[in-house]
C-alpha cells in the first residue's frame, strides 16, 4: 500500500496539502486531527474535565467514529451524528491538545489509523504518523512554518468563516499547543531524522505539492 505520512505542528497547513495532494494521487486522506477532535467533543459533552484520564478512559467504549462520503468531501460521525463543522469550533482545538495526552485515547485512535493505513492507498497527517502511527512508512514528511506565519493563516481562515477572532490570542493558543504537542509524554510532535523536512512559510499550496510529488515519484 502507498502510505504517505505527514507531521508538523497546528497550521502548518497540514491538512490542506494532505487533502490535495491525495486528490492529485487519486487515494484516500484520513485527518487523524479530527479523531482527536472527535473524541474531545464526546467526552467534553459527558461534562467531563478532558485532562482527568480515570473518567476519561472509560468513555472510549462509548465512541465510535467513522469517516463518510464519496471523494474529496469526507464527513466524520461520531457515533452516527455528523460532527464534521462542531469539531473546528475554536475551543475544541484546546480540548483535543488536551485529551490527545492520555495514552490510552492515543492507542484507541492509532489502532484504528493503522488499521485504515493497512488496506488503503492513503496520505495521513498529524503530530505522530511518522515517529509513532506509520514508522516503517517509506514517504514521511515534515511539514513546518514559523508560529507567527501559522498564526496568521489560522487568523485568515477563522476570519474568512465569519468568526470574530484576535490575531495575538491566536498566536497564543498556536504556541500553547506547539508547546503540548510536543512536550507530551507519549508519542510527542517530533521530527523523525528521515522524514523530509518542508518549512512553508515562504511557498504556496502548489509549490508543497510539487516538492512532495517529486519526492514521491523519485524514490
Ligand atoms: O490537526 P488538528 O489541529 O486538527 O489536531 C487537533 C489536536 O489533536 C492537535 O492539537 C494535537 O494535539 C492532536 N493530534 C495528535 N496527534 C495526531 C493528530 C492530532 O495529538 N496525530
Amino acid at each position: 500500500m502507498l502510505n504517505i505520512a505527514i507531521d508538523g505542528p497546528s497550521g502548518a497547513g497540514k491538512s490542506t496539502i494532505s487533502k490535495l495532494l491525495a486528490k492529485k494521487l487519486g487515494i484516500l486522506y484520513l485527518d487523524t486531527g479530527a479523531m482527536y477532535r472527535a473524541v474531545a467533543l464526546y467526552v467534553d459533552r459527558t461534562g467531563t474535565d478532558v485532562n482527568d484520564r480515570e473518567k476519561v478512559v472509560p468513555l472510549l467504549e462509548d465512541i465510535a467514529i467513522e469517516f463518510r462520503g464519496d471523494g474529496e468531501e469526507k464527513r466524520i460521525f461520531l457515533n452516527g451524528e455528523d460532527v464534521s463543522e462542531a469539531i473546528r469550533e475554536h475551543r475544541v482545538s484546546k480540548l483535543a491538545s488536551d485529551v490527545s495526552k492520555i495514552r490510552e485515547v492515543r492507542l484507541f485512535l492509532v489502532e484504528q489509523q493503522r488499521e485504515i493505513a493497512k488496506k488503503n492507498d492513503i496520505v495521513l497527517d498529524g503530530r505522530d504518523i511518522t515517529s509513532f502511527v506509520l514508522p516503517d512508512s517509506k514517504y514521511k514528511f515534515f511539514l513546518t512554518a514559523t508560529p507567527k506565519e501559522r498564526a496568521r493563516r489560522r487568523y485568515e481562515e477563522l476570519r474568512s468563516k465569519g468568526f470574530d477572532v484576535d490575531y495575538d490570542k491566536i498566536l497564543e493558543d498556536v504556541n500553547d499547543r506547539d508547546y503540548n504537542d510536543m512536550n507530551r509524554d507519549f508519542a510527542p510532535l517530533v521530527q523523525v531524522d528521515d522524514a523530509v523536512v518542508i518549512d512553508s512559510t515562504n511557498l504556496t499550496t502548489d509549490e508543497v505539492i510539487e516538492v512532495i510529488l517529486r519526492y514521491v515519484n523519485t524514490h
